[in-house]
């Protein structure tokens, strides 16, 4: 059978029998794809340590008759080692792997999808000054490319544009602003002006120019909110690998640390703990 060939990022992996491994990739070229990489635990000879959490491969695959492909090989572009020993980075490269996994289907390919989470791991592993806002933006404009821009210039009401000085609130089932005339029929968050304004000039923007961006004090709070209500309404139930990351945040001392990460147990705590309530250690969760 053909063997096929696509960048690719490691988005999680599940322990398989003794030695295997099944490993979930966003392809840029194929859209998401699984397989079983043979003796992976017992032996680095075949893919060292290139099938690691967020590592970023050229990945190389036969297809399979079942929903497993055969790995073949992965040529290593960015193992983003940066990431391994800081747990806030990998809990949030955590949160982004797993909304590109619940937005997009397996077979749906999105190139500008994969581009935005390979932005995100390189940007999290080698800026000094981390800002989970970068990365909070980064996911609203994940959010637009998978069809759930938020309506920014109009109210999602009256089509008119909001009067300035005038308060504003995001709607969140309606999927955008409501001025301050109309009624929200949902959830809706306060929204200042300025988080606005720095809303709409940056949500399509690319990591490097939201690095060079001043964040204001508004916008770092309010989008807190803004991102977890939008992402929990589109996904439609809170993402697993944010709850580890509100015990962070929370200064709670989560399991695992982040020097194992790429380890199994390392890997599937500091994923997020992600899905590791959903099996123990060695489970295998295949795709369905
Ligand atoms: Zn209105």
């Amino acid at each position: 059978m053909k063997t096929l060939v696509s960048p690719a990022i490691v988005l999680r992996h599940t322990n398989y029998r003794d030695a295997d491994r099944v490993v979930t990739f966003m392809t840029r070229d194929f859209g998401r794809l699984s397989g079983l990489a043979r003796g992976v635990r017992r032996s680095v000879r075949r893919f060292g340590g290139r099938l690691d959490l967020f590592s970023h491969v050229e990945l190389t695959w036969r297809p399979g008759r079942g929903e497993l492909v055969h790995l073949e090989s992965a040529k290593l572009i960015n193992a983003h080692l940066g990431l391994r020993n800081d747990l806030p980075r990998m809990a949030w490269a955590g949160v982004f792997s797993e909304l590109v996994e619940r937005l997009f289907q397996p077979d749906e390919v999105n190139a500008h999808a994969f581009d935005i989470l390979a932005a995100v791991l390189s940007y999290s592993e080698s800026v000094t000054d981390y800002e989970p806002t970068v990365v909070r933006l980064a996911g609203l404009h994940l959010l637009s490319v998978a069809g759930f821009r938020p309506e920014l210039r109009v109210c999602v009401r009256c089509r008119r544009p909001p009067a300035r000085h005038a308060p504003h609130r995001l709607d969140v089932s309606r999927g955008g602003i409501v001025c301050h005339a109309c009624v929200p029929t949902g959830q809706a968050i306060p929204l200042s002006e300025a988080t606005l304004d720095a809303l709409a000039h940056s949500i399509d923007a690319s990591l490097e120019e939201l690095a060079d961006v001043s964040l204001n004090p508004a916008l770092k709070r309010e989008l807190k909110d803004i991102f977890q209500a939008f992402v929990t309404y589109h996904v439609g139930e809170p993402l697993k690998a944010s709850r580890f990351l509100a015990h962070l945040e929370a200064g709670d001392e989560p399991e695992g640390k982040a020097s194992e990460a790429g380890d199994e147990h390392g890997g599937r705590n500091v994923s997020a703990g992600k899905r590791g309530e959903e099996g123990g250690a060695g489970e295998g969760r295949m795709e369905s």
